[in-house]
């Protein structure tokens, strides 16, 4: 008779959302091939590993590249759910110094907002997945998006899946989710390129208004990428009000 090869699984918090009905927020066996490792099985359950900031395994925690055993039990939290045991093995390299965001292609909305508040958002909408991973890597940059199997990508190192398809919610959720209330910056990113803007002299740029504009407001920015003008017109005001709702919540 083959040896049983079984584990039971039990995943906390917000990793349930991948889990289908019957194995949310219980314990439930898991039958795993011989020399699976961890990582492989919590994605075979549909929760990729950018998602899993902690595992134990009969009371000890473990890297992604610990291999199952026979009725081991195994719990998986999320980041941020760690609870307090020690050692704690890391899962990841150290977080990325400054929050860095790339949106996959379907987010061009959130990108808008992010920006908005401040935040150094990388978007374009030709980008195919291996190009997303590629400059995530390369320009520490966390990966946004809707599609669950990017993430499960193995060079994938930092990710998080949007959970809400409404673009403010999910604005919402990123700055709960990487803790992001005390960085918002508005007014310090334009949100066409993504460059930084800064405070200009009225008179530098006078030949570049129209006359309403230059009659009626006398605070102006300017992109230092592309040059775009801002200043405290129509768009100032609910821009303010976006921002005041955003930080409240
Ligand atoms: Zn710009």
């Amino acid at each position: 008779m083959a040896p049983e090869r079984i584990v039971v699984f039990r995943f906390y918090e917000e990793l349930n959302d991948f889990l289908t009905k019957e194995k949310k927020k219980v314990p439930f066996s898991y039958s795993f091939k011989i020399n699976q490792t961890v990582k492989d099985a919590i994605e075979a359950n549909g929760i990729p590993h950018t998602e899993v900031d902690l595992i134990v395994v009969n009371s000890e925690s473990v890297n992604f590249s610990y291999q199952l055993n026979n009725q081991d039990h195994i719990s998986v939290y999320p980041v941020f759910e760690s609870i307090d045991i020690s050692p704690i093995v890391k899962l990841r390299p150290d977080p990325l110094r400054e929050t860095k965001f790339i949106l996959d292609v379907h987010l061009g909305k959130l990108c808008k907002y992010l920006r908005m508040l401040g935040f150094d958002t990388y978007y374009r909408n030709d980008l195919e997945d291996p190009e997303i991973i590629d400059i995530a890597f390369k320009t520490h940059r966390i990966i946004l998006t809707r599609d669950i199997g990017i993430l499960k990508n193995g060079l994938v190192t930092h990710g998080y899946w949007v959970r809400s398809q409404d673009s403010k919610l999910q604005l919402k959720e990123v700055i709960r989710r990487f803790d992001l209330q005390k960085n918002i910056r508005p007014f310090y990113r334009c949100t066409s390129c993504n460059g930084r803007v800064r405070k200009i002299e009225k008179e530098k740029i006078e030949n570049l208004l129209e006359s309403n504009t230059m009659q009626f407001y006398n605070e102006f920015y300017q992109c230092q990428s592309c040059e775009k003008i801002y200043w405290e017109g129509s768009h100032y005001k609910s821009m303010r009000n976006f921002v005041e709702e955003i930080v409240e919540n």
